[in-house]
């Protein structure tokens, strides 16, 4: 224990755990020397889109807990499924053998996707999808005789993880700075991000300079460049940064014509998060055929926010690259709870709940609802701007001059005095809240997040 570490008496039972866990448990992106003004939330239990902490006290999980829950908290559908999955198998290993949760769960995401991505490979965290997919592109050009493909392309302020391999493409400053000497290589091009329009230019002509970057690098660098790797609709941790979806079309064509692998990472975007299951599902112009990337990575929601799991779903084409009678031209890459049949079962819960019920339609109807409220409360707030939504993503950035110092720490503490559990990315506050939202969860999300801008502002 560091004296550096200031404590609140233990008076309460949230302060009791508060405290036990500020000196034994080390949380992730946090500055542990603030958890003092900044004490971790004790949450005793959860249902629906409510937290509760071991005092009564409740927070509505404006994030679905890091973009993960979908269907709120102990659903009775995934939970059924799960205590079901558990008496029956509850793990075994994948290579040498298989078992149905992850047959089906591959099976209904190819079908998906129209069996444009017909395979799917198994991990658990997002940051092992995305170096599943750069480690697939690179070895299936290899294995093609195309060994000196070996770049990667991502975008400006793109997010892809934080292990070594998956940091090497995210250009985030504050997760990337600290390791950016370990980190291999990455070209790095102008994001699509609707914000940086000048005064009269529209975001299709934002996407259109964003792309013609694009193109003169794979113009001069194809033959060393093995995928481009982009979050598609909205880069979530640069800010929830939107682009119009003809950029996703236009970057599938330049790929083609360049002969570089697209990877989508959906890893946030996906399960329907952007209006439809998959983000990509959006390239395609209105009556033309769908065109998918040709590696997907998926997480996060994908299990429902229950338990950890990550795929990468790939074409034909790449897959076949690795057939051959030699292991070492085989896809080699072991992770020990690949495909756990509990995690699996989970996202097939998931996936019931996208057949059987209309979700998307109803994330359409109540997320009008939604930002009608807050439009109601905000337009015209000369303290914000960007206000904007994609599916079931809203966002706004306060004004430079408004935001003060600490910005998001403020805001977040207020939010929790309003029943919010809220983390603005720098200057951009958003909600993402799961799927459910009802007339009294939009009500209260509108009136508690204006009445916290207005407190800390
Ligand atoms: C969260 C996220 C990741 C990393 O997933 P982890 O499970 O946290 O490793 C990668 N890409 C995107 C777009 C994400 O939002």
């Amino acid at each position: 224990m560091s004296a550096s570490h200031p404590r609140p008496p233990a008076s309460s039972v949230n302060a009791a755990w508060q405290q036990r866990s500020v000196a034994s448990v080390w949380h992730p992106c946090t500055q542990m020397q603030r958890m003092g003004e900044v004490p971790p939330i004790a949450i005793a239990r959860a249902h629906g889109p409510w937290l509760e902490d071991h005092e009564g006290g409740r927070y509505f999980d404006a994030t679905s807990s890091w973009w993960v829950n979908l269907f709120g908290h102990a659903d009775a559908r995934i939970n059924t499924a799960l205590k079901d999955q558990l008496d029956t198998l509850e793990h075994v290993m994948l290579a040498g053998c298989t078992h149905a949760p992850a047959v089906e769960l591959a099976e209904r995401l190819s079908a998906r996707t129209g069996h444009a991505l017909g395979h799917t490979f198994f991990a658990s965290d997002g940051a092992s999808a995305v170096e599943i997919a750069l480690k697939m592109s690179f070895h299936s050009w290899k294995n093609r005789g195309l060994g000196d493909k070996r770049e990667f392309v991502c975008l400006r302020h793109g997010y892809h993880g934080e292990t070594i391999g998956a940091l090497a493409v995210t250009d985030v400053a504050v997760f990337r700075d600290a390791y950016d000497p370990l980190l291999m290589r990455a070209h790095v091009v102008m994001a699509p991000d609707a914000r940086q329009a000048a005064a009269g230019e529209s975001a299709a002509e934002v996407a259109q300079r964003a792309l013609a970057e694009l193109a003169t690098l794979l113009e001069s660098r194809a033959g060393q460049i093995a995928a481009l790797i982009i979050e598609p609709l909205v880069q979530c941790a640069a800010g929830m940064a939107m682009h119009d979806a003809a950029y996703l079309r236009e970057v599938r064509t330049l790929c083609d014509r360049y002969q570089v692998h697209l990877i989508a990472d959906e890893i946030a975007v996906g399960c329907g998060r952007t209006g439809t299951f998959f983000a990509f599902e959006q390239a395609a112009a209105n009556n033309e055929p769908a065109i998918w990337p040709d590696l997907l990575c998926l997480s996060k929601g994908i299990s429902g926010g229950y338990l950890p799991l990550s795929l990468v779903l790939s074409t034909g084409a790449i897959y076949e690259a690795f057939l051959d009678d030699d292991t070492a031209r085989g896809f080699l890459h072991s992770h020990s709870y690949t495909g756990n049949p509990l995690a699996c079962r989970a996202a097939l819960a998931v996936l019931d709940r996208f057949d059987d019920e209309p979700v998307l339609q109803r994330n359409r109807e109540t997320g009008a609802l939604l930002t009608a409220a807050l439009a109601a409360r905000l337009d015209g707030d000369a303290r914000i701007e960007h206000v904007r939504q994609r599916g079931m993503i809203w966002a706004f950035d306060v004004r430079e001059a408004h935001a003060g110092v600490r910005f998001a720490e403020r805001f977040h503490l207020a939010g929790r005095t309003q029943g919010l559990l809220i983390r603005p990315i720098g200057r951009t506050v958003y909600l993402m809240p799961p799927y459910l939202l009802n007339d009294e969860h939009v009500a209260y999300l509108a009136e508690r997040v204006v009445a916290t801008l207005n407190s800390v502002l």
